[in-house]
């Protein structure tokens, strides 16, 4: 069994007028690889039937061709699911799927509740059995039991009053498959049209790569329900906040940069971070490289925004990464992170000797990448290694589905950026402030979610501190009458 905490995953949905929706769907996964690699399933409904199949590893590895074919109907939801160190096995792959007297119901969830305890504690008290201890589950059986007295849109509604926290979902109740965006709409979630349908994802990119258009992102606290013939989509605007709590490190880390989120291009938005980065803390040495791929877009605009001013730092690779090694963040111990950043880059001398660098990363979270970048490139001879990052300074947890590790591991909690850049060794150690994120993704600090980076919290989190007036719902009693 897995624990809920720090699932980031990639969800989608389709509804097809005539064709298989299991193709669509596992391009669309292709698309979301990034949003996990540990797991990643398809659920499919054929009018009378629902269909599934999950595996493990890289969506290429989970599928073959007969399990494709096995995924009948023109409807359904996929998931890929982000690793977690110490799950390895496919109880708590998803999507999460479960036949009850009612029907069918297929869910995919991308996010995290922070009250997931409480809510299986009352449904556990009205019977229900569990058989993991993660939160999907626990939204798959809330929303079964309000489907016994209520229509699709009630039951979501009813489910939405009793859970707390960051949900992105797609959700199949026999052969209608929906979307939903938490109120705070903390994950990203957009509706796409296809030629022959309709698409709903975590992200932008995946509509592309059906040769579908994007319609726009699922606004928070609403359902989007697809019709079964792929005719077209209703929405239903069920829960309303007067604020967001957009999380700020899907367009500074997660996202790919083709994906638009909230209306702004990722790409845009990173390089306007690394532009100003430039104006917050530039300093002018002769070439300016990135961590690739991450930093890419942030030192192109340092890049950019120097020669704006005069300085002309040349943007140069200095760092050659091998494409085929994971992400390090799923190593499982700090000896094992270290060499897969040795594994993972490499040097190219010829940029670096003999010169002034800027090494621009996006974020800093442990430190193991930024330590070692530095050696590396003052063993291939950098003069001096300055190091920029496109984010504030991490110094708090993610409850919400990002991992970022404990308060202990972090490196910068509890430590101030002078001993962070004594520690990572570099000649000099700037982040980003929380106003200049908020300028580059054109949006209020309040209608951020910063948790990790200020320690305050837009839910309300045991053992935190919240940024604003939120109370979880009360779980133990049955459901309020709508
Ligand atoms: P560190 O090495 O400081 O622990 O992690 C920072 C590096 O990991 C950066 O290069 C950043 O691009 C990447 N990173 C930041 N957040 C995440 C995450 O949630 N998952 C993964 N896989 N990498 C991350
Ligand atoms: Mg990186």
């Amino acid at each position: 069994m897995h624990s809920g905490p720090r699932e980031k995953c990639g969800v989608v949905g389709v509804a097809l007028d005539d064709r298989a929706a299991a193709r669509p769907l596992y391009y669309a996964l292709y698309a979301l690889q990034h949003r996990g690699q540990e797991s990643a399933g398809i659920v499919t409904h054929d009018g009378f039937q629902q269909h599934d199949h999950v595996g493990m590893g890289l969506v290429g590895d989970a599928f073959d061709e007969a399990d494709l074919d096995g995924l009948n109907g023109s409807v359904g939801i996929g998931h890929v699911r982000y690793p977690t160190a110490g799950s390895v096995d496919t109880s708590c792959a998803q999507p999460f799927s479960v036949s009850f007297k009612s029907g069918s119901l297929g869910l995919s969830h991308n996010g995290n509740l922070v009250n997931t305890a409480d809510v299986r504690d009352a449904l556990a008290a009205q019977g229900h059995a569990f058989t993991s201890d993660g939160d999907t589950e626990v939204i798959a059986h809330d929303l079964a039991r309000n489907l016994l007295d209520g229509d699709l849109v009630r039951a979501v509604r009813r489910t939405m009053d009793r859970i707390h926290g960051s949900y992105a979902l797609t959700i199949m109740h026999d052969d209608t498959v929906v979307g939903v965006r938490d109120p705070e709409g903390n994950r990203p979630l957009c509706i796409g049209e296809l030629p022959d349908g309709y698409v709903i994802a975590s992200e932008s990119a995946a509509i592309d790569t059906l040769d579908g258009e994007l319609v726009r992102d699922v606004r928070p606290g609403e359902l989007v329900v697809l019709e079964a013939d792929g005719s077209g989509y209703e929405t239903y605007q069920l829960v309303e906040r007067d604020r967001t709590a957009h999380c700020f490190f899907e367009h500074v880390y997660f996202a790919r940069p083709d994906s638009v989120i909230d209306g702004s291009l990722v790409y845009e938005t990173r390089r306007d971070l690394g532009r100003a980065l430039w104006e917050e803390s530039g300093v002018d040495t002769d070439v300016v490289m990135p961590v690739p791929d991450s930093g890419r877009a942030f030192a192109t605009g340092y890049a950019e925004a120097s020669q704006d001013s005069g300085a002309d730092v040349e943007f140069a690779e200095g760092l050659m990464k091998n494409r085929y090694v994971g992400r390090t963040f799923i190593m499982p111990t700090q000896d094992a992170r270290e060499r897969a950043v040795r594994l993972k880059l490499n040097p190219i001398r010829s940029t670096v000797e003999g010169r002034t660098v800027t090494l621009i990363d996006d974020s800093i979270v442990r430190g193991t990448t930024s330590n070692q970048l530095v050696d590396l490139l003052r063993d291939a001879g950098a003069e001096e290694v300055h190091l920029r990052i496109g984010a504030p300074p991490i110094t708090a947890p993610c409850y919400m589905g990002i991992d970022m590790a404990t308060r202990e591991e972090l490196i910068a909690a509890g430590e101030d950026v002078a001993d962070v850049e004594s520690t990572v060794g570099a000649d000099s150690l700037a982040y980003l402030s929380v106003d200049a994120v908020a300028a580059a993704l054109t949006e209020s600090r309040a209608d951020l979610c910063l948790g990790c980076v200020t320690g305050e919290y837009p839910y309300d989190i045991d053992g935190e501190t919240t940024d604003r007036d939120v109370r979880r719902p009360g779980v133990d009693t049955a459901p309020a009458d709508d």
